[in-house]
């Protein structure tokens, strides 16, 4: 490769932002780091900024992009220092970015991670909810601009790398009969039903296999997560919500699976680490180390498999209906999700409550066809003014 590939990670403090640079800096000679973004914890962007030297830092205020403007100057530092919503989009569709990691959580990443597509940028997409929220707008837009989509979620990148090569080129999949897409089933698997009204924020943040941001480690324990990845590998890979099947798989090391016509079933395997997503996406079609130690079949001796108990997990239920659904039920799904997680993690309502809540929220509003951005918006917001309604009535 003749130059270094400038990237942007939006959500740069984060579990994947920092897996990111970790991979990126075991290669200084094909990546270089253009721009860096958190929303809290800014005393650690401040020191990923001394480490990495971006062009441009993104924080949420004017007053926190003055302080930390201040300090990369005291520091001897040409970063410019951003603020907001203009900040991010600025950062993500800015001329001279090559490459877009999104890896802020929540609603909060589409608008910044839609004006890189729509830039034709290569985007790396963690940001699962930017997808299900947007999904058809999202897609069209990749379509348009020519915009290398490549999918770090662990179970998309494994899809991906099970599909024939010539699917990245844009052209539908052939031959697939099914995508099976694995679980781990998350800390509360076969914890008791009547126990679920009992766990705390902490044991739900505690996952077996993985190491995530607090959000998606609450998603996974009640499989919302799941839930959300059917939506996002039906927008992905073109599949229809009945053509991928949920499956509990819970060592985490075959991180999903296609299955074609002729019988054959490809996987793709590995320790549970996101820096193989992360560095396939970055080097994809070429492969470079990520750091992460070599799969040990004899350590870990037989691979299960379960199919999920929707009584357990009414999440996966609700999102399946919401892929069926289409328009914009994926994007209020989501919305009530973010709301109900982000009050299970205030010990608001009890884990057992967030699908309750959820179905509250979906059967109060109709979904609409989502034809415009503002539509996506105005339902996101819709939602989560229904589930502060339900807080008021039912949370504690
Ligand atoms: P995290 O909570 O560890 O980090 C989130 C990042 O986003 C932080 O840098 C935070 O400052 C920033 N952020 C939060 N709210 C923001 C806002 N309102 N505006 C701007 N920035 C904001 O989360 P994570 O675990 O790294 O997950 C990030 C995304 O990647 C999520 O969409 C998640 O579903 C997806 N993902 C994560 C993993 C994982 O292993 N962590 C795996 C697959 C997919
Ligand atoms: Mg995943």
């Amino acid at each position: 490769m003749s130059q270094a590939q400038r990237i942007t990670v939006l959500g740069a403090t984060g579990s994947i932002g920092l897996s990111t640079l970790d991979v990126i800096a075991r290669h200084p000679e094909r990546y270089q780091v253009f721009a860096l973004t958190a929303f809290s914890r800014l005393d650690e962007l401040e020191a990923l900024c001394l480490r990495h030297r971006p062009r441009f830092a993104v924080v949420p205020t004017d007053v926190a992009a003055r302080r930390l403007q201040e300090r990369m100057l005291a520091a001897g530092l040409d970063v410019r220092v951003l603020a907001g919503k203009p900040g991010l989009c600025e950062v993500a569709k800015h001329p001279d970015v090559d490459t877009l990691m999104a890896a802020i959580v929540g609603a909060a990443g589409l608008e910044p991670t839609l004006a890189a597509v729509e830039a034709g940028k290569r985007v790396l997409l963690a940001n699962k909810e930017a997808l299900v929220m947007s999904g058809a707008l999202f897609m069209q837009a990749v379509r348009r601009s020519g915009s290398v989509l490549l999918p770090i979620d662990s179970e998309h990148n494994a899809i991906f790398q099970c599909l024939p090569g010539n699917y990245a080129k844009g052209l539908a999949p052939v031959g697939v009969r099914r995508i099976l897409l694995t679980a781990s089933g998350g800390p509360f698997r076969e914890t008791p039903l009547e126990a679920l009204a009992d766990v705390s924020p902490e044991q739900a943040c505690s996952h077996p296999n993985w190491s995530m941001g607090r959000k998606i480690s609450v998603d996974s324990a009640s499989m919302m997560n799941k839930g959300l990845e059917l939506i996002e590998a039906c927008w992905l890979f073109d599949a229809l919500p009945a053509q991928v099947e949920v499956v509990i798989h819970p060592q985490s090391v075959i991180h999903s699976l296609v299955d074609y016509v002729d019988g054959s079933v490809l996987a793709q395997l590995g320790n549970p680490d996101m820096r193989t997503p992360i560095a396939h996406a970055l080097a994809w079609p070429e492969r470079i180390d990520s750091g992460v130690s070599p799969l040990d079949l004899f350590a870990i001796g037989r691979l299960d498999f379960q199919r999920p108990d929707e009584e357990r997990f009414p999440c996966l239920r609700l999102a399946r209906q919401c892929a069926e659904a289409g328009g914009t039920a994926p994007a209020m799904l989501n919305a009530a999700n973010e709301v109900a997680v982000a009050a299970f993690l205030e010990r608001r309502v009890r884990f057992n409550e967030i699908a309750g809540m959820i179905e509250a929220v979906l059967d109060a509003e109709p979904a609409v066809a989502a034809d415009s951005l503002d539509t996506v918006l105005a339902a996101d917001e819709a939602a989560r003014a229904l589930a502060q309604q339900w807080l008021q009535r039912h949370g504690r």
